[in-house]
């Protein structure tokens, strides 16, 4: 029997070498054997993506009161939990909290947090009010020493005050602004604005309401960790009637989970071939 013959390839991986071999099939099958049932090697595991979600606001603060008293604070926890639990479930990410009860966390803790645990993305969760109760539908944010606009100086302000809770100095000057912004990574802000388009293409495919303007930035203090592509996603407006309503249902919250965990995989997907789209 020692004259068949098994020709298996072997494609090395980075150098595009690929080579031929042939081997006996005795040594084959004793090999395959080998490579599926020694305890010595076990299957290999997929690195799993860490990732940190960061339910906005907590404990002493409520975040924003909807029309109706929902608060953003339950809103952001709920939807975090749900976004969580979908991206376990597929067994590619690891997923930590910055806060998993309705307890209070500076927003310099929470950067702090996901550093220390080298998170490879970060992903705070909000659902603000705006002066303007006709405003609705879902943004993305991104950090920058200046606002893009009006709307988001506003929503930047009130994030940030979170930390008057605190007793925290949340506020920056013009000039600390600029060279915190000038310590982040070109890499890390590709990543972040990356992250933010895919989060917007997201809802769109899923049919969540988005703001004119979806992408937007600003000098959210929560999105300054200098080398974690961050994102700030405001699901929705509190000060929207509409948008509260949607929020407080599970079924919506469950749609916009899955959006996000929509974009989270197509941002990894992007981020492993090197983000070779942006210039
Ligand atoms: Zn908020």
């Amino acid at each position: 029997m020692g004259g068949k013959y098994v020709i298996t390839r072997r494609v090395l991986m980075g150098a595009g070498v690929k080579a031929t071999f042939l081997l006996p099939l005795s040594l084959y099958a004793g090999l395959l054997e080998a490579a599926t049932l020694s305890p010595k090697t076990p299957p290999r595991a997929l690195p799993r993506r860490l990732v940190m979600l960061d339910p906005g606001h907590g404990g002493k603060d409520p975040g924003a009161i909807g029309v109706s008293g929902t608060y953003e604070k339950h809103v952001a926890l709920a939807t975090a939990f749900e976004l969580k639990r979908q991206l376990e479930s597929s067994g590619r990410y690891q997923v930590l909290l910055t806060r998993s009860r309705d307890v209070f966390i500076p927003l310099e803790h929470r950067v702090e947090l996901a550093d220390r645990h080298r998170a490879m993305l970060f992903v705070s969760m909000h659902a603000d009010a705006l002066s303007d109760h006709r405003v609705r539908g879902a943004s993305v944010y991104t950090f920058a020493p200046h606002a893009s606009d009006a709307l988001t100086r506003e929503l930047a302000q009130r994030e940030n005050s979170a930390d008057r809770y605190g007793g925290l100095q949340g506020h920056f000057s013009p000039e600390v602004a600029e060279i915190l912004a000038s310590l982040i990574q070109r890499e890390t802000r590709i990543g972040s604005i990356e992250m933010a388009r895919s989060v917007v293409d997201a809802f769109s495919v899923n049919t969540i309401p988005l703001l004119t303007h979806p992408t937007r930035h600003a000098g959210f203090v929560v999105l300054k960790a200098a080398d974690i592509p961050s994102v700030l996603v405001e699901m929705g407006f509190m000060s929207n009637p509409r948008d509260e309503a949607d929020l407080r249902r599970p079924q919506h919250r469950m749609r916009v989970a899955a959006a996000m965990k929509r974009a989270v995989d197509t941002y990894f997907a992007l981020a492993d071939r090197g983000f070779h789209s942006i210039g």
